[in-house]
């Protein structure tokens, strides 16, 4: 395989060996489902796992109106500790010592 696609690695949950992606297909716009297959000869399990985007850390620059992903709480945090830095006045020195 090339183009430099990185497939996500998943392990048996039985074995816990080295599990190798059979297929996959776009559920929703936000959800895949992707058949794995153990690698492991005396294991031999098969299994679907469930792929899903569920939030956002850095809002797109083209978005989607039919697209609907939660920021995540970080980014929140984040962007609201902007807002403050930049609503802040300079910090100045009182002067009035009690
Ligand atoms: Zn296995």
């Amino acid at each position: 395989m090339s183009g430099g696609v990185t497939r996500m690695m998943f392990l048996c949950p039985h074995c816990q060996g080295k599990a190798k992606t059979r297929s996959s297909k776009a559920m929703t716009r936000t959800l895949r489902e992707v058949i794995y297959q153990c690698d492991d000869p005396e294991c031999g399990h098969s299994f679907v796992v469930h792929a899903e985007a569920v939030r956002t850390l850095s809002p797109s620059a083209r978005p989607d109106p039919s697209v609907h992903l939660p920021q995540s709480p970080q980014a929140l945090a984040l962007a609201a500790a902007r807002n403050a830095a930049h609503q802040r006045p300079a910090a100045e020195p009182s002067g009035a010592l009690a």
